[in-house]
């Protein structure tokens, strides 16, 4: 080919990729123009679940779209995540993770297919969730020292429930046994919703997991909680006391959910979806219902994706050693 040949299949080339990202750029400023699938890593009925439901529900609103959930259980929720990572980076699939599938699996799974920094968008912050040590109602410690004296004495007839390995669940007990010097069974769930049930049906004996869904089995007396492990008493539940009050100040742990975005997705399209967040975030009903359940609404400040990009930079190197040294 000569050089005329060459320079117009090269004008071609150029006018096709600036056409390409015209339509992209159109798409993104289009966009949403139909359902977008919310992929929750866990059960129905656990606290990401209910999470994601409360302010998906609110941010359909604001887009003007269905938001579909659709739970995607298995390995501590990284079945999903590395799901969604694959999934077309184009806005139409999300996912709500937390603590464990975005900071505390990177330690805990060497071969994880996915890296939360790098083949994640982060879009916004929903919720900070304290971590709470319940146990069924009729295990026999009254409070938080007895339960220490009794886990220690039981060791090896105690079991703990969780949502599979690097979920909250998991990861949070596994700190606390290690703080208590114990192993206890640990008994898998595809999340923590059905965890609670089996806690509330007796079936396992105690479980360290996000505040959301124990809130209302507390207050209706059908599971017990010992201590909420952070600085301060949640106002939803006033008479739990701390885990420094109880007792155990070596036990601290405080969780979160917040969305993602394969990486690549159009920055037009994350700072909708933010917006949409933060508008949920201000919204009366939506707060009453994520603090009845004992959330923590994210500040200003941390409702950005860049906030959100720090607190998984920060949480991987906070339990990256933690898990490592548990292990
Ligand atoms: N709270 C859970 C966890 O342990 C998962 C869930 O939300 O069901 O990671």
């Amino acid at each position: 080919m000569n050089w005329y040949g060459r320079s117009l299949v090269s004008g071609c080339l150029a006018a096709l990729a600036g056409l390409a990202s015209l339509t992209a750029q159109a798409q993104a400023q289009s966009y949403p123009t139909r359902s977008i699938t919310m992929i929750v890593p866990f059960a129905a009925g656990g606290p990401t679940d209910v999470i994601a439901r409360i302010v998906t529900g609110h941010m359909a609103q604001t887009l003007g779209q269905t938001i579909i959930i659709e739970n995607v259980v298995g390995a501590g929720g990284t079945t999903a995540t590395t799901r969604a990572s694959r999934a077309a980076n184009d806005g139409y699939t999300l996912i709500t993770g937390h603590m464990g599938t975005h900071a505390a699996s990177v330690p805990l799974y060497p071969n994880l297919a996915y890296h939360p920094e790098k083949s994640f968008e982060p879009v916004g912050l929903l919720a900070g969730t304290p971590i709470l040590i319940l146990a069924r109602k009729d295990f026999p410690p009254k409070d938080l020292k007895e339960f220490v004296a009794y886990v220690k004495a039981n060791e090896t007839k105690v079991n703990a429930a969780h949502a599979g390995v690097g979920s909250v669940s998991n990861v949070s007990c596994e700190l606390l046994n290690s703080v208590l010097g114990v192993k206890p069974v640990g008994v898998p769930f595809n999340g923590t919703g059905p965890a609670m049930n089996a806690l509330v049906a007796g079936q396992v004996d105690y479980m360290c997991d996000q505040i959301v869904n124990a809130v209302p089995q507390v207050n209706g007396g059908t599971i017990k909680a010992y201590a909420v492990a952070t600085p301060e008493r949640n106002p939803s539940l006033p008479n739990v006391p701390t885990t420094a009050e109880a007792g155990l100040p070596a036990f601290q742990a405080q969780a979160w959910n917040a969305i993602f975005a394969p990486k690549g997705t159009p920055p037009e399209v994350v700072a909708k979806l933010n917006e949409a967040i933060v508008k949920a975030l201000d919204d009366e009903a939506v707060r009453k219902r994520l603090l009845d359940l004992g959330s923590v609404i994210p500040a200003g400040a941390d409702r950005t994706p860049a906030a959100l990009g720090k607190l998984v930079n920060s949480e991987i190197a906070k339990w990256t050693p933690v898990l490592k040294a548990v292990n």
